[in-house]
């Protein structure tokens, strides 16, 4: 972590005298971002097949059943925060619309298509696209496939199952100390994206929405200082040394801006923080796509952004349907940088909010979806710890075991 940290702050540093030539360091930050990327899909499936093998239907259904509220609750609660706080900073007061504002929205599938979706037509195009819940979804059905193996009446089946089990054991293994590798280039790969980002920031646009991007930074904070912590406090989890425990997946997603980049690094500071293997193996894969609570917040508060730059009023019955729509939105945003982007494209189209204020906003986002991301990552660790709690004390919860 002080590795990582002499990075970041070299990076300020390097970015802040070198300017828009801190292009020369891209490449550093392109190869941590790569690296990651390359393990996170091997990572995440074999991490899943292993647990589901060290669980029992039941137990998925009953984890399952615990986090998907957690993850609605406390994204509507962002989206509720994002709002309250905006109402009261006043980001939007004072700019006005670009007259030559231009978005470009990508086509976004419907939430009934991400559902069907998670079931690929093609698990090898699914794999080479990165394309996360439909990894889920196949390692979970394979992992069943080798359990139901493992326990058949028929030696010849078993002795199959015992035999692919270990094969993907070993597998999880190699990747692990791949993993394990790549931490070591981290603080370096921390130099090349931070001076990158700062060397090229403009800071005029950055002044203008100094509002907007104060706002974002207070809330994210007020997440991790003040609702996070009531949440975790209400299943008894030591806050405190819970921060300590996850710190380098915060620290990572914070210089990523990718949930899913940071997912490697998020599973390792899980198995730190004590969560028991299989309550992160099958959550924090999930939440890394769909638990977007740091996206949400950004949602209620560039609504609030726009309708003041616009000069609209929402009744507090409107507000209530933007709680709801930004909630679908931000689940349906992918944990990569930028995405949270077209996320509040799609809230602001079903709001009736002009769109050209997304690209108001696009100048400054990678400041922002740092913080943001920071806030989803954080969010899937509450959620895995929380579980985690409840599970504690049932009969096949193992939180001693980690691998
Ligand atoms: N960058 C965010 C993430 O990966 C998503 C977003 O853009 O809001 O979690």
């Amino acid at each position: 972590m002080l590795k990582m940290t002499t990075g970041f702050v070299l990076g300020i540093v390097l970015g802040l005298i070198l300017g828009p030539s801190s292009d020369i360091l891209a490449p550093l930050g392109k190869l941590f971002l790569n690296l990651l990327k390359m393990i996170v899909i091997p990572l995440v499936a074999l991490a899943l097949m292993v647990a589901v093998n060290h669980s029992n239907p039941r137990e998925l259904g009953r984890i399952g059943l615990k986090i998907f509220p957690f993850y609605i609750f406390a994204t509507g609660v962002s989206v509720v925060l994002g709002i309250f706080l905006a109402k009261w900073t006043h980001p939007g007061v004072g700019l006005s619309l670009p007259s030559n504002a231009q978005v470009v929205v990508p086509e976004k599938p419907s939430f009934m298509d991400t559902l069907i979706n998670m079931v690929p037509s093609n698990v090898f195009s699914a794999l080479s696209k990165g394309d996360i819940l439909a990894v889920v979804f196949v390692s979970i059905v394979v992992g069943l496939a080798i359990l139901f193996l493992r326990h058949s009446s028929n030696d010849r089946e078993r002795e199959m199952g015992e035999l692919i089990f270990r094969i993907v054991d070993a597998a999880n293994e190699v990747v692990t100390k791949i993993l394990n590798g790549i931490l070591q280039y981290a603080p370096l790969g921390v130099v090349g994206i931070t001076a990158n980002t700062v060397g090229n920031q403009g800071m005029d646009l950055v002044i203008a929405l100094s509002k907007f991007i104060g706002t974002s930074y207070i809330g994210v904070i007020l997440l991790i200082i003040v609702v996070y912590p009531i949440m975790m406090k209400v299943f008894g989890v030591q806050v405190l040394k819970f921060y300590r425990d996850v710190k380098e997946a915060m620290f990572t997603s914070f210089v990523t801006s990718s949930s899913l980049g940071t997912l490697p690094i998020t599973l390792k500071c899980a198995e730190k923080a004590g969560i028991g293997e299989r309550v992160a193996r099958l959550t924090l894969p999930i939440g890394a796509t769909v638990n977007m609570n740091g996206t949400a917040l950004r949602f209620g508060v560039a609504v609030i952004f726009a309708a003041e730059i616009t000069g609209l009023h929402f009744s507090v019955g409107d507000l209530a349907t933007i709680v709801i729509i930004g909630t679908m939105a931000a689940v349906g945003t992918a944990g990569v940088p930028g995405a949270g982007l077209i996320g509040m494209s799609i809230v602001f189209t079903q709001a009736g909010l002009p769109i050209e204020i997304v690209a108001l906003t696009a100048g400054i986002n990678i400041l922002v979806d740092m913080v943001f991301t920071l806030g989803n990552v954080t969010g899937d660790l509450v959620g895995a710890k929380i579980v985690d709690q409840t599970e504690k004390g049932h009969p096949d919860h193992d939180n001693v075991e980690n691998t």
